[in-house]
């Protein structure tokens, strides 16, 4: 299918480094739409070199802010704010271009990341220390937030603007500088946000992009001794490469999802199939709290599955720009192979697709994959043990409640759940018994809202700490204790 819209001439400068735009030179990397297969612009293919005069910069930029105000760091994150709302439709429209999602969930990307930068804001100006008391007479403890200094911010391809916007917004709230790479397919995208943001008038040095590869520039930056923290979000085998390369630094690790959505037999079932199916469907089922396992009680399988395949045939696969659209393609060829070879494993163990399970012929140089309901999914199968991150909703059956726990929880990942129930008491049991850091009871799992704690159950491959309005700015802040005597003074 040929497409009706023209991508904009982008351009991207270089790298931004110490509040000027750094041109790289020769070395670059092509950067290709994932909507219609145009080549958008070339993007720097930096290294170690770059990533060591970011750094550089970063640390004369950490000890300026250092100097600032709680309040001016609030204002900073204001007018950050308020510029991305000012530039909110050039950023959405090349997020579609570059990431491939609907213009509209473009536009309400960009938005929350506007509003991330004003709750710091607000968070940030409010926080208070501690005063505590002592078993010894004379002695007053006064524990107080600090900066860390430089932090390095390593993001992926999914939620280009909005991932970014929750650890540079609380790191330069909690008075630190930062260095961030974003992920090599949607860097046009952060190029864009970051000459957004710099007309926030951002003290030189306090925020810089590095465009490259993050086996080359994101290597060099998580071993560098410079860093004071890093934070990621990505697949759990890179977050383990970059856990090592920082062994020893403060790290928040926000990595893969598998579901599960659990849907019992007293639940409202057209809402639940409603919910599952956004869950499934949002972004292309590129987000790590998807939907990325149905189970369901065994009694009410078909019902749900006839509701499931009602909501897939209600997604309109198409092109980001067109406003009919609801999912368009996915973002790269590496994760439309992943998805291709689950569904296969998964056909090969005995599932049943309903519909979908392919890429859409009608795109035939793009990665346009069709929404997809399968039945039948071995236990085994990668459909159930792995993050598919693809339009795939796989729907396993099991009897009761306990099977329900089990299964739930013999996987990997425990990020995020939901279960569908209109009994307290079964919501209750399992909101304890469900091995996730966040479980929503009859909402999607992929219902959040950025203020709220976010990550991985412990002992799981699916992250360390939490992010989440204050909890992302304290993780990003250091904890300074003085004990006064004063009895001396
Ligand atoms: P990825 O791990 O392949 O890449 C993420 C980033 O890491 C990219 O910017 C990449 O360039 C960089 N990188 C790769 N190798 C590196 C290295 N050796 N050192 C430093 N940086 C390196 O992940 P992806 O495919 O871009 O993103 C999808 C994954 O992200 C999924 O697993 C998804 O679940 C996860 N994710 C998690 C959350 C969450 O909050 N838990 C949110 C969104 C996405």
């Amino acid at each position: 299918m040929t497409s009706r819209y023209t991508p904009p001439a982008y351009r991207v400068q270089g790298n931004f480094i110490a509040g000027q735009w750094v041109d790289t030179g020769q070395v670059t990397m092509p950067c290709t739409s994932p909507a219609d297969g145009s080549h958008l612009c070339d993007l720097p293919a930096s290294g170690a070199l770059e990533v060591d005069a970011a750094l550089t910069a970063a640390q004369r930029g950490a000890r300026d802010m250092a100097r600032l105000t709680v309040w001016d760091r609030a204002s900073l994150c204001t007018r950050i704010g308020d510029a991305i709302n000012a530039g909110l439709d050039d950023l959405a429209a090349c997020l579609s271009w570059d990431q491939g999602k609907p213009l509209a969930e473009s536009r309400a990307e960009v938005a929350t990341a506007a509003e991330g930068f004003h709750h710091a804001a607000e968070m940030v100006r409010w926080r208070e220390g501690r005063v505590l008391n002592t078993a010894t007479p004379g002695k007053q403890v006064i524990s107080t937030y600090h900066p860390k200094g430089v932090i390095g911010v390593i993001t992926p391809w999914n939620f280009p603007i909005n991932i970014p916007t929750e650890y540079i917004s609380a790191a330069l709230a909690a008075g630190n500088a930062v260095v961030w790479i974003p992920a090599p397919s949607t860097s046009l995208c952060a190029a864009k946000f970051m000459e957004i943001m710099s007309n926030a008038d951002i003290p030189d040095g306090a925020l810089n992009l590095i465009i490259g590869k993050g086996a080359d520039a994101g290597a060099a930056l998580t071993s560098d001794p410079r860093l004071n923290g890093i934070c990621f979000t990505g697949s759990p085998a890179t977050g383990l490469t970059i856990a090592r390369a920082a062994a020893g630094k403060p790290q928040l690790l926000e990595l893969g999802g598998n579901g599960p959505v659990i849907v019992l037999d007293d639940a409202d079932l057209a809402a639940a199939a409603q919910a599952a199916a956004l869950g499934a469907f949002l972004n292309a089922g590129q987000v790590c709290s998807a939907s990325e396992r149905i189970l369901v009680q065994r009694s009410i399988h078909d019902e749900f599955t006839e509701l499931m395949l009602a909501e897939a045939s209600r997604i309109k696969l198409g092109h980001p720009f067109d406003p009919q659209t609801t999912m368009g393609p996915l973002n790269n060829a590496s994760v439309a192979a992943k998805v291709t070879e689950h569904i296969t494993d998964g056909v090969a163990r005995g599932a049943n697709i309903l519909c979908g399970g392919r890429l859409s012929p009608e795109w035939n140089n793009c990665h346009y994959f069709e929404p997809t309901v399968l039945t039948n999914i071995s236990t085994e199968s990668a459909l159930n043990r792995e993050e598919t991150f693809g339009p795939v909703a796989p729907i396993l059956a099991f009897d009761d409640d306990d099977r329900l726990i089990a299964e739930a929880n013999d996987n990997d990942f425990g990020l995020c759940a939901a279960v569908f129930t209109n009994s307290l008491s079964r919501a209750q049991r399992f909101v304890s018994e469900v091995e996730t850091g966040i479980i929503n009871v009859n909402d999607s799992s992929i219902y959040w809202e950025p203020h709220i704690p976010f990550g991985g159950a412990s002992g799981k491959k699916s992250g360390i700490g939490r992010l989440g309005g204050v909890d992302t700015i304290n993780a990003l802040s250091d904890v300074r204790t003085a004990i006064f005597n004063t009895t001396r003074s």
